[in-house]
């Protein structure tokens, strides 16, 4: 069971068996994010797909080092190595120094995914503290004649690549074709294609992030970043490279360029991207007003939203969706993911209140095959969930006598929820915040002290505490199978 994953390739464009390269070792990078802004949907779908991907790989048994890096240098407003540093413009703006910008959002970013309940990595590199690394990368490049450098900048060469490797490999594009799409900049564009892209960039004056360099003083583009650092920490050839979709090209088509041009091969073996979100059905930004943070999810506040929805109600939400496939945020669809989570986590309850038979009428076994088999048929997560309701119509079902379960049984299916749930998927009971659910859940925690005491036949101690419960309004029906609760009517 433990030896089928299978996982979709974006790069050969179908899915091929999981075997990692030095197993149980298993080498995982994401890009992470761009630490400018406050983290939205976007960075939740791009955590939440490869948290689920890091807890499996664990479960599974692999050690697996998980670097996930946090990009604070070189990311510019265009993907064409034009316009602003992101970090720089927010700094220049707000008046702060840049790596202020990138502490608040680190910050940030790091509270929301354990709001998220998101692991965290075992490396989270800054592109910042691998600038001689960058560099040395670059002169590796330049040796081998795949860069060039022009008036304190240097270029990655596409054409020259092209005659021995293929540029575009991953996205499906070819050289032609991007040179029939690039615009020609009236020759002020010091690059020899227009589609040759910055390994650095000569700083202006007035540049606020810029280090000294054999080419003077610059900062590194931002596709370098992610081949250097994966390179030093998990080596010339890994396993699993990770990102959103949107990083497919430019960014991971250039750090395929790059790491082949120093390491002789690409050092990837399986690509893995996440599909985009969209808002009421409308692509999300900045500019089209619908940019909501995850904090304003959290807490409700924004115009497009009926309530708040909790961390886990958006981290089940996404979970619902095969990650590969693009996911639609409404009002409507939330809601009806919380009621899901909801029934999910009483099923799990009921569990613990189940009084096993001699005889069972549920296949445990099979429903625990199946679950391996959603999560190993490219990690899942909506076939998954849908077995694990099924089994929780059966608790159901069991709870109200209508099938019977052996003891056995009835342990491995706590274990089976407890690793699919809690585990692999990373879902936790809702905290409750409100003093009538923290009431409640009090009120059920006496009453199953009581039923523990009348168990044991110590019915002084029951009578007690159904009297003190009594006094306080709360009246107690004894049943064939517990008991039932309420408070006195007025
Ligand atoms: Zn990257």
């Amino acid at each position: 069971m433990k030896n089928q994953l299978i996982i979709y390739d974006s790069l050969k464009r179908k899915k091929v068996p999981f075997r990692p390269l030095h197993s149980p070792h298993v080498g995982l990078y994401v890009c992470g994010p761009t630490v400018y802004g406050d983290p939205h949907l976007g960075h939740a779908r791009m955590g939440i797909t490869f948290d689920l991907v890091f807890r499996y790989l664990m479960h599974l048994g692999f050690k697996v080092r998980y670097v996930r890096n946090i990009t604070d240098v070189g990311h510019l407003e265009s993907d064409a190595d034009a316009g602003e540093d992101k970090i720089g413009k927010k700094a220049r703006l707000e008046e702060l120094e840049p790596m202020e910008v990138v502490q608040q959002y680190t910050n940030s970013y790091h509270r929301d995914m354990r709001q998220l309940n998101i692991l965290e990595p075992s490396i989270e590199p800054l592109a910042s503290g691998h600038i001689i690394e960058q560099q040395q990368f670059i002169d590796k490049i330049i040796k081998n004649k795949l860069a060039y450098e022009v008036n304190g900048s240097v270029y990655f060469d596409v054409d020259k690549y092209n005659e021995t490797y293929q540029y575009g490999i991953l996205s499906g594009r070819n050289i032609d074709e991007l040179k029939s799409q690039s615009r020609d900049l009236d020759g002020q564009d010091e690059k020899k294609n227009p589609y040759d892209f910055a390994l650095w960039k000569k700083a202006s004056p007035e540049h606020l992030m810029k280090w000294p360099s054999l080419w003077g003083n610059g900062f590194p583009g931002w596709h370098l970043e992610c081949s250097t650092m994966s390179t030093k920490y998990l080596g010339e050839e890994f396993d699993i490279h990770g990102g959103g979709m949107d990083l497919l090209f430019p960014h991971h088509e250039c750090e395929i360029a790059q790491s082949t041009a120093v390491h002789g091969k690409s050092s990837v073996r399986y690509w893995m991207h996440n599909n985009m979100i969209t808002l009421n059905g409308q692509k999300m930004g900045r500019s089209l007003g619908n940019a909501v943070t995850l904090e304003e999810f959290f807490t409700g506040q924004h115009k497009l939203l009926d309530q708040a929805y909790s961390p886990m109600t958006i981290r089940f939400f996404m979970l619902q969706a095969h990650y590969r496939g693009t996911l639609d945020f409404t009002n409507k669809a939330l809601q009806a993911s919380e009621k899901g989570l909801e029934r999910l986590f009483r099923g799990i309850q009921e569990l613990s209140h189940l009084k096993p038979s001699n005889t069972s009428s549920l296949d445990v076994q099979r429903l625990e095959r199946s679950c391996y088999e959603a999560l190993n048929d490219d990690f899942n997560t909506p076939i998954l969930i849908s077995h694990l309701f099924d089994g929780i119509k059966d608790i159901f079902s069991l709870s109200e006598g209508r099938q019977t379960i052996s003891g056995a049984d009835l342990d491995q299916l706590k274990k089976l929820y407890d690793i699919f749930v809690i585990e692999i998927m990373g879902l936790q009971p809702e905290q409750k915040e409100t003093h009538e659910q923290l009431t409640s859940e009090l009120i059920e925690a006496i009453l199953n002290v009581r039923m523990q005491a009348k168990a044991r036949n110590d019915f002084e101690t029951s009578d007690r505490i159904r009297d003190a419960l009594n006094t306080l309004g709360i009246e107690i029906k004894d049943g064939k199978n517990g008991y039932e609760w309420a408070f006195r009517k007025k």
